[in-house]
């Protein structure tokens, strides 16, 4: 029995995009800057404190990130949250700003940042040399993912790009990756050969176990898992260790 026996090659990669090929901190940042300096944000807004830039983002930050947890709970729906987060954000520094504005540029600006992780173009290219059907499954803003998409080096080398706005749920709902495996044109009972690649224990990695699926926790910072890790899920310190994970079956297969 070789070592590799037990190893099941994977033909499907399901790769998510923030934090695990893209730098949407980076993009983020990029953007909120640039709509900042266009609406005469800081550092002195009308009617608020001296206020500076990195003081409005960081807030910016700490808001948004509440109020995509309140759309995973079902508190708020994803068109809503698109000005709500700079409505509040203004409210807390008595800035005037119209929020539905502001949050139109701040999108295309956002739907420009293209800024990819380092080594993350290696790793794709590798991943697609070795033949594996690669996919993007993220949650996010359709306008803003598919034309950070467009600008990224990725073009031609994932061929999917599944997005929550436009699938109907959410990672890490089942639904969100059994509607995936249908515009895949692929049975549940292919999940054997599937694999979710992600950074987010809560979304990528608790919503692949959920559908059936084995994950790679892309863990660069070497964190602990927040729960016990399941059977089917590898912990990856980095792009080199996934695919060490993700192609080991393929050298279990027979040569002749
Ligand atoms: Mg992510």
């Amino acid at each position: 029995m070789s070592y590799y026996s037990g190893m099941k090659p994977y033909d499907l990669i399901l790769l998510d995009a923030d934090g695990t090929l893209f730098d949407f901190d980076a993009a983020a940042e990029a953007a909120f800057r640039g709509t900042a300096a266009e609406f005469s944000l800081a550092p002195h807004a009308a009617g608020g404190g001296a206020a500076s830039v990195d003081e409005l983002f960081a807030r910016y930050r700490v808001i948004n990130h509440g109020i995509w947890a309140e759309l995973e709970r079902g508190e708020i729906d994803k068109e809503s949250l698109k000005a709500e987060r700079f409505r509040r954000l203004f409210a807390e520094f008595g800035i005037g700003a119209d929020p539905a504005a502001f949050s139109a540029r701040f999108l295309v600006l956002l739907s420009e940042g293209a800024q990819v992780l380092p080594g993350a173009l290696d790793f794709v290219r590798a991943l697609h040399a070795a033949g594996k059907h690669l996919s993007i499954v993220t949650n996010g803003i359709s306008a803003v993912q598919r034309g950070r998409f467009a600008r990224s080096p990725f073009g031609g080398l994932i061929s999917d790009l599944f997005i929550s706005e436009e699938l109907g749920a959410e990672k890490p709902a089942p639904a969100f990756f059994a509607e995936a495996f249908r515009r895949l044109g692929r049975s549940e009972s292919e999940k054997a050969g599937a694999v979710v690649v992600g950074d987010s224990w809560s979304a990528d990695i608790l919503g692949a176990v959920g559908f059936g699926l084995d994950a790679v926790w892309f863990n660069p910072a070497g964190k602990a898992a927040p729960s016990a890790i399941p059977p089917a899920v590898s912990d990856a310190r980095g792009y080199q260790a996934v695919l060490d994970r993700v192609l080991a079956g393929d050298r279990g297969l027979p040569e002749d």
